[in-house]
């Protein structure tokens, strides 16, 4: 008996489409909040302001930040400045007190623009 050759080519299940950034998508740093923040600091260490920024402090960690970076999650430090607000417990204490003014205002603003 021969079998005659037929494509059953059945659709493929449709792919899953995220909805929502992955946590790692959340804490990138795209290009306008990159540029937003090295307008604000002028190049200088937003900690010290002593000498040049060289990398970008999550206020909010990356693990833990609820929407996508933008410049008001970030701090344009330099090395001395980062290492601080990361592993110095008075820098991490910091570091969450800056977290919770500048969302605070955020909420405020976002409030305000709303009853109007
Ligand atoms: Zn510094």
């Amino acid at each position: 008996m021969l079998l005659e050759f037929r494509l059953n080519a059945a659709p493929k299940p449709g792919k899953y489409k995220r909805v929502n950034p992955t946590q790692r998508q959340k804490g990138d740093i795209n290009a306008k909040a990159d540029v937003a923040l090295k307008q604000r600091s002028m190049g200088l260490c937003e900690l010290c302001g002593q000498t040049w920024a060289v990398q970008r402090a999550h206020l909010t960690g990356r693990k833990h930040i609820k929407h996508k970076t933008t410049e008001a999650d970030l701090a344009h430090v330099c090395l001395e400045c980062h290492d601080w607000l990361d592993k110095d417990p008075r820098g991490i204490q910091a570091r969450r007190l800056i977290a919770i003014i500048v969302n605070h205002a955020l909420l405020e603003l976002e409030s305000e623009r709303k009853d109007t």
